[in-house]
């Protein structure tokens, strides 16, 4: 039996690619190996690969000028990539900070360029975006950095930040594919896999080729964007199994009717949930409404005593995942585009149930 996981990442799967690739395990295709058996090089992986590839290009509408890259480290290695090969150490990088991944991306960027932080939200206690044209990027910074979905305080950017001729760079690793998105407007987008792509070990990046060629003479050989692409982001071993699994997700978008029509079901799911947050005076969810995450709904309940029997009852009936991030506890249900609306439907009537025997 299946249950509905709500878990923030690795997250749930669509079970149609989980069922195929059980059916390829042993024999993918006729080849008589499994794919995680395969030499990287050898025709049948590089097919693999650019089927992948072609396919997140034309769901994303990629332009022909971005190369997408596959590479490991996470979106976390990605923290350091952006720096390393979009800064010189003299230069500086503007950020923008509005919960726990931005702050991460911020320590991290720290230890390679000088790092100006344009706007913080601690005042709303991370429970808002900055307001569009509140910020100024200097046009000599090198970039500007933010995180369009903050996984765990559930904060997303509804509008792309306006940095004149500077690039922008967005951490996407919990939006991306969740709604439609102008990959033209961005300079770099990366993306963990392990929310809304597949399985982790992977990250993919959508990088625009002029910012390639720039990096410092000591980046990391794996973390070099302008060399992973001359290579097909096979300068060393790729994580063939998590590349193959992505490829097989993005069919299934495909077969969902591509990004906005994920798009439509997501908001549909969103709405559901929020409606039943903002309905009750038992749930409650801080972020401003024009900045509410589609992907990662944080909620309380109004005693701290009742998160623990909660997500505890939620998971005897088959929703799991819904315990908060360990940094600010209450609860999170994770609702990337693999849960259908019947999960969420799901835990608003667990959520009901609830309320009503402890409201
Ligand atoms: C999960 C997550 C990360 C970290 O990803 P890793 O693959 O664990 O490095 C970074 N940013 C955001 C927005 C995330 O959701």
């Amino acid at each position: 039996m299946r249950v509905y996981n709500f878990s923030a990442g690795p997250a749930t799967m669509p079970l149609p690619v989980l069922e195929q690739a059980r059916s390829e395990m042993t024999d993918w295709h006729g080849s008589g190996m499994s794919v995680m058996e395969m030499s990287h090089r050898s025709p049948e992986f590089v097919g693999i690969a650019a089927a992948a590839e072609a396919r997140m290009r034309s769901l994303l509408s990629v332009p022909d000028d971005y190369a997408v890259l596959f590479l490991q480290g996470g979106a976390t290695g990605q923290f350091s990539a952006v720096p390393l090969n979009l800064a010189s150490p003299d230069r500086h990088a503007a950020y923008l900070n509005t919960g726990s991944w931005s702050a991460k991306a911020i320590e991290e960027g720290r230890k390679y360029v000088d790092v100006r932080v344009l706007a913080d939200e601690k005042d709303s206690r991370y429970a808002d975006v900055p307001t569009e044209g509140s910020f100024e990027v200097a046009p000599d910074a090198a970039y500007l950095h933010h995180t369009l979905n903050e996984t765990i305080g559930g904060v997303e950017f509804p509008y792309v930040p306006e940095a004149g001729t500077v690039p922008v760079v967005t951490d996407a690793s919990s939006t991306i594919l969740s709604r439609t998105m102008d990959v033209s407007r961005y300079g770099v987008v990366y993306a963990g896999a392990q929310k809304n792509l597949g399985p982790s070990g992977l990250c993919v990046v959508i990088v625009r080729r002029d910012l390639l060629g720039h990096a410092r003479p000591d980046v990391p050989a794996a973390l070099d964007w302008a060399a992973m692409d001359k290579a097909d982001s096979m300068l060393n071993t790729p994580p063939t199994l998590a590349w193959y699994l992505v490829g097989l997700v993005l069919e299934w978008v495909e077969e969902q009717g591509g990004v906005s029509a994920m798009g439509e079901r997501n908001r549909a799911k969103a709405d559901l949930l929020y409606g039943t947050i903002d309905r009750s005076d038992f749930y409650s969810n801080p972020v401003a409404p024009r900045a509410r995450s589609w992907m990662n709904v944080p909620f309380l309940v109004p005693d701290p005593a009742l998160e623990k029997p909660f997500v505890a009852a939620a998971a005897e009936a088959g929703l799991s995942g819904l315990a908060g991030h360990r940094s600010v506890g209450g609860m999170r249900a994770s609702i990337y585009n693999a849960m259908p609306i019947e999960g969420v439907q799901a835990l608003v009537d667990f959520m009901t149930d609830f309320e009503q025997q402890n409201g």
